[in-house]
């Protein structure tokens, strides 16, 4: 920031970047806000601060922005409806390198960062991994010089707030942008019309081809809002552009014209409505009309962006593969597909063959998931109301590839019917899966495991058919905002010992195997987990008033809440552990504090039943006299990004244990490890790949493999041969089932013992239970000796390297995206040059 341009003006370099931010923070308080020290809110304070380091990045932003437009290196597009980021005004400081410096400059104003870091609030577009997945991905891909955007949703209400009243989930609305977004930069110029509804006529033109128009539509705009994403110790600063909707003004005139002055403004906020919520259900479509709205505007508005900026400097779309990448993030942008190939033949007048081609080498498509409840699909009826143009091109890209189908593998009718786009059920339905896949060159699974099974099993047909198409990319994550954010003094601490190389390349952890050796390095470690867990134990003791013994085993359960996620198999174990307390109230027990967290959503009554249980369960555990500090139970409210920083760091042991084959990565598993927690897992999604990096003896594995789930169920598995078998199961559901934990109604908790003995128990969790069990009882003996237990932690925490999202992002950018890192030099001239026009 100390520009060439500027000779120093105080002799000291230092010195003038604390004037430089001082300054501009202040001016940010008087001019941009209005306020005084007199008037000013921490609002203000906190958007006047935010503002000065916004500053400090819109240099770099332009630079970048400048550089990619004169260079026109490969741009990528990762498209994704959800972008969970957070928070931003920290990890902007760690990634300009400017952290101690700001908390310098607002200590001399008398002033403390660290409560405005705090203060922010989080940007929770998101519910979950995905989510967070595409957030790490922008931080690794401007952090390693790659072209990308992130092209999103603007909602103005974010995945909601958890509240806890009674033991139950209340949710309430997530109005982030209330006192503002300084992070963000409208566009006003950046509009897209985006057109729904209306009908599809047939011409001809003057050589007589067929062209089709859209016409009648009711249109909707969508306006571009940007935020920069600045790279770790670099000068990239890429863009993540979200859309809103904004409704058009020859829209509203046709209401103007007929005097109908309200219905016209009720129109528009109506229109406006596409933006307005992010639906909160994760691994489970929901089937809204406003949702299929929601995916066709991203779609639309992101097509025409990605073209627009292609056209600014090229002439010829057949060069599009060249020059744009687009990656879906699941389904729910898969309509660019169809999307791209109307604009290609209807606006662009390429014929089909042509268009498919630009089209499927300019898409990749990343699958997240393989419960068949989650696999997107639209009623035909919903495209004919709202997208008929785009039904007439899926029809016609199912009609091709069918004819494909049937040429590769003859009179194959049942692989006919099964590859179709095209459900054919009494409702008609779109498989959104398999318009990906087919428009697609690149299918990808978020780890090994994953990808194996869709190969075998969701998209077995289509792997038959195009097996070059499939590949794995394992999911990974940010260590700058995961470990250097998120857990400062375990940061500082290896910073201390092998240097911060890590920081971009995290295969540098591997220095800390020797470490395990040391005895002060060991002390050290076992000090910083100390510090974290007793800050983690003030913050119980603040939101839940529950005293917990930081020296107990800190049992972390963080996740969205979800029946395969099994946190009812956890409670079973807690209240195995109960049981045996109240059994031998003098005993030994080793001491656990579980924490759980998570959101339900809002419409799974047995997630939400879950929830309640495990509060119901901890209010008895936690007032039992008799059972003391040796066991207590904490579910924290509101799970989010920022709950997730303060988690993560005090965690002992990571509870990674759903059914094997269900969960298609987990990036949860990957940030509790890299904070020197114990993982206690099944072998699914990248637990696996953790074990294979860690080592199987640094690691609790338990339960059924994804083979023997699959084998169980083909057998016949029958839920009450356990329960009858095990007399510490049968006692633990018995409780449940009578009324133990909710006297006032003992018929609360019977749903779910009922999904277990009765409905079939679809994820298993009594044929597992056993095996848990006893593998927690191994977890409580290795904690009693608390130097091997270090050991292993760091162990751990020295194997994370493989899951940086620096090394995914590598892997996409080498295998799928075909680009390679690019470098932006820093502009020395005296910027303003540039800014005042000619
Ligand atoms: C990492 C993360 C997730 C994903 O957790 P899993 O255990 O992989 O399901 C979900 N929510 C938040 C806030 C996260 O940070």
């Amino acid at each position: 920031m100390t520009d060439e341009a500027f000779p120093s003006e105080s002799g000291s370099p230092e010195l003038d970047t604390m004037m430089l931010i001082i300054k501009s923070f202040l001016e940010h308080l008087e001019y941009t806000l209005g306020k005084d020290k007199y008037s000013a809110t921490r609002h203000d304070i906190f958007n006047a601060l935010a503002y000065a380091v916004r500053d400090r990045m819109v240099e770099r932003w332009l630079d970048t922005q400048q550089a990619y437009y004169n260079e026109d290196p490969k741009r990528i597009y990762y498209v994704s409806m959800e972008f969970l980021m957070g928070k931003t005004l920290e990890n902007s400081l760690v990634n300009l390198g400017l952290l101690a410096e700001f908390r310098e400059a607002m200590n001399s104003l008398g002033y403390d960062l660290d409560e405005f870091i705090e203060r922010e609030q989080d940007a929770g577009l998101g519910n979950g991994g995905l989510g967070r997945l595409a957030a790490c991905f922008l931080d690794s891909m401007a952090t390693m010089g790659v072209p990308g955007y992130g092209y999103g949703i603007r909602y103005e209400y974010g995945i909601f707030r958890q509240n806890i009243i009674d033991g139950s989930q209340v949710e309430i609305p997530d109005n982030w942008l209330r006192y503002r977004n300084p992070w963000e930069m409208d566009r006003q110029e950046h509009l897209h019309p985006v057109k729904f509804y209306g009908r599809v006529v047939e011409r001809k033109d003057t050589e007589g081809n067929t062209l089709f128009d859209w016409i009648d539509t009711e249109d909707v705009m969508a306006m571009a809002y940007d935020t920069p994403i600045p790279g770790y110790g670099t000068n990239t600063v890429n863009t993540m552009r979200l859309w809103t909707a904004k409704s058009t003004r020859e829209f509203d005139l046709s209401f103007f014209n007929e005097g109908n002055y309200i219905r016209a403004v009720e129109k528009k906020m109506l229109t406006e409505n596409i933006s307005k919520v992010l639906y909160p259900a994760d691994n489970v479509p929901e089937g809204k009309e406003l949702r299929f709205k929601q995916e066709y505007f991203l779609a639309c508005a992101t097509v025409h962006d990605v073209i627009y900026r292609f056209h600014k400097q090229h002439e010829d779309l057949r060069r599009l593969p060249e020059k744009a990448a687009i990656q879906l993030n699941d389904t729910h942008p898969a309509l660019c597909i169809p999307e791209m190939m109307r604009v290609l033949i209807d606006h662009h007048r390429l014929d089909w063959e042509t268009a498919w081609n630009i089209t499927t080498r300019t898409f990749a498509y990343t699958n997240h998931t393989i419960l068949p409840e989650a696999l997107e699909k639209w009623p035909v009826w919903f495209f004919e109301h709202i997208l008929p143009r785009h039904i007439q091109i899926i029809y016609e890209i199912n009609d091709r590839f069918l004819t494909a189908v049937r040429t590769r593998f003859p009179g194959d009718t049942g692989k006919l019917e099964r590859m179709s786009l095209i459900e054919e059920h009494w409702e008609r339905k779109v498989r959104m899966a398999n318009l990906a896949v087919v428009g697609s060159h690149s299918v990808n699974g978020v780890a090994a495991l994953h990808t194996e099974i869709i190969k075998e099993h969701v998209f077995k047909d289509f792997f038959e058919m195009y097996p070059e198409r499939f590949n794995n990319k394992t999911n990974g994550i940010t260590q700058r905002r995961w470990l250097k954010c998120a857990n400062p003094d375990q940061a500082r601490l290896i910073g201390d010992t092998i240097g911060n190389g890590w920081t971009t390349d995290l295969y540098k952890l591997t220095q800390l195997r020797p470490l395990v050796d040391d005895p002060a390095f060991m002390a050290q470690w076992q000090q910083v987990k100390r510090t974290n867990k007793d800050k983690l134990a003030e913050y119980i003791l603040k939101h839940n008033c529950i005293q917990v013994n930081a020296d107990s085993l800190f049992d972390c359960q963080v996740k969205r809440i979800h029946e395969y996620k099994r946190q009812l198999l956890n409670v079973l174990h807690v209240i195995t552990l109960y049981n045996r307390i109240k059994a031998n109230p003098d005993g030994d027990f080793v001491p656990r504090t579980i924490i759980f967290s998570g959101k339900a959503a809002p419409a799974y009554a047995i997630a939400k039943l879950i929830i309640r249980l495990i509060n119901a369960v901890g209010d008895v555990i936690n007032n039992d006299s008799q059972v003391g500090d040796r066991l207590k139970v904490v579910f924290l409210a509101n799970y989010s990004v920022s709950l997730a920083e303060k988690i993560f760091p005090a965690a002992d042991l990571s509870e990674q244990i759903s059914t094997a084959g269900t969960e298609a990565s987990g990036t949860g598993n990957m940030k509790f490890a890299l904070n020197g927690a114990l993982t206690i897992g099944t072998l699914d999604g990248a637990n696996i790949e953790i074990m294979e990096e860690v080592g199987r003896d640094n690691i609790f594995i338990f339960g059924m493999n994804a083979d023997e789930v699959e084998d169980l169920r083909r057998r016949g598995y029958n839920p009450r041969d356990y329960y009858s078998r095990n007399p510490e199961l049968k006692k633990v559901l018995d409780m449940i089932a009578e009324g133990y934990f909710f006297p006032a109604n003992r018929d609360l908790f019977r749903p779910i013992v009922d999904s277990l003995l009765n409905q079939g128990d679809h994820y298993m969790l009594l044929a597992d239970y056993a095996s848990y069990v006893a593998c927690q009882e191994e977890v409580s003996r290795l904690y009693l000796d608390r130097e091997q237990w270090a050991r292993k932690a760091i162990l751990n925490c020295a194997g994370m390297g493989k899951f940086s999202s620096d090394r995914t992002i590598a892997e996409y950018a080498r295998e799928i995206w075909d680009v390679e890192p690019f470098e932006v030099h820093p502009v020395l001239e005296y910027r303003q040059h540039d800014v005042i026009p000619d």
